[in-house]
């Protein structure tokens, strides 16, 4: 099944939902950062909930960024989407190891810990929208569920799930946003609540071949779901040797000539996917005179 997003609208427009499979998206950020297991599962469940989230946007450029900040080993996990559901992310140490819970799940709250999300919403205007909350459990998820009502008022209910392979590659990856809008009633909230109660993890659902539209068939029992989009989601980067070189005129003639004075090449790393940028000298001089210009006009 290739990554993709369902939206829905269900309960005569009262609850929206989004439901994601992700499975090639988290196995490329895995790949990419070589994550352990649990930051496998960190990673790829704050990217499935970005990608729904990016999603959820209207403007092309619209930027929605997720941060993460923790006292756990993981310190901490930044990932990006666009409004349509490209996503690219980080952790800061993708290789912590720690045993798994007791029931044999891996410890994504353990690995990363108490700590803040931030979620950074850029709309083109001339402030980006900015919430911040606690993690409440730092399973991604709960603090996600936790963001929705406490900084957009949006009451919400959010799972998501990464199952690794024996040889650590991502056998799946998925989730489900469901929304209420304010009119939603007190009974199709309860019928919510008991559908919850008996559903399986995500995980689980996938592995036993639904789609992302059963998923949310499922949770939306009996509540007249309706399907509106279905698109792609994947994990893009979209660094570039132009865009690092943007990036270095900006810094200014001064830094520039800083550079080449020690006579060594200029290494650009993007955290997103792992690319290093080289300069050497002669590029470093073009650019030099690049800024130059930028600022004599
Ligand atoms: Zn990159």
């Amino acid at each position: 099944m290739e990554d993709h997003i369902v939206s829905a609208l269900a309960a005569g427009q009262q609850i929206r939902a989004f439901g994601c499979t992700s499975r090639e998206l988290v196995e490329e950020a895995r790949s990419l950062h070589n994550t352990s297991p649990v930051m496998s599962a960190a990673l790829g469940r704050t990217l499935t909930a970005a990608a729904m989230m990016g999603s959820m946007m209207k403007g092309d450029k619209d930027i929605l960024t997720i941060q993460i900040k923790s006292a756990g080993p993981a310190k901490g996990i930044t990932v990006t989407a666009d409004s349509k559901a490209n996503v690219k992310g980080y952790a800061i140490d993708p290789g912590v190891v720690i045993p798994a819970k007791p029931n044999g799940k891996l410890d994504v709250s353990g690995a990363v810990g108490p700590g803040t999300l931030r979620v950074i919403k850029d709309l083109g205007l001339k402030e980006p929208y900015v919430g911040e909350v606690d993690l409440q459990t730092g399973e991604i998820a709960e603090d996600i569920t936790y963001y929705f009502a406490a900084s957009e008022q949006i009451p919400s209910s959010v799972g998501l799930g990464v199952r690794m392979n024996r040889d650590n590659t991502v056998r799946r990856a998925g989730g489900f946003i469901i929304q209420l809008m304010p009119d939603a009633s007190d009974d199709d909230i309860s019928v919510i609540e008991n559908n919850l109660k008996g559903l399986k993890s995500v995980t689980e659902m996938l592995d036993s071949g639904m789609t992302p539209e059963d998923i949310l068939s499922e949770v939306l029992k009996g509540l007249d779901v309706r399907f509106n989009d279905r698109y792609d989601t994947a994990y893009k980067c979209d660094c570039s040797e132009e865009r690092v070189e943007r990036a270095l005129i900006s810094l200014g003639e001064k830094e520039i000539a800083a550079l080449i004075k020690e006579n060594k090449d200029a290494e650009i790393h993007c955290d997103f996917c792992e690319k290093d940028y080289i300069f050497g000298p002669d590029r470093l001089k073009e650019i030099l005179k690049k800024s130059r210009a930028l600022q004599g006009g």
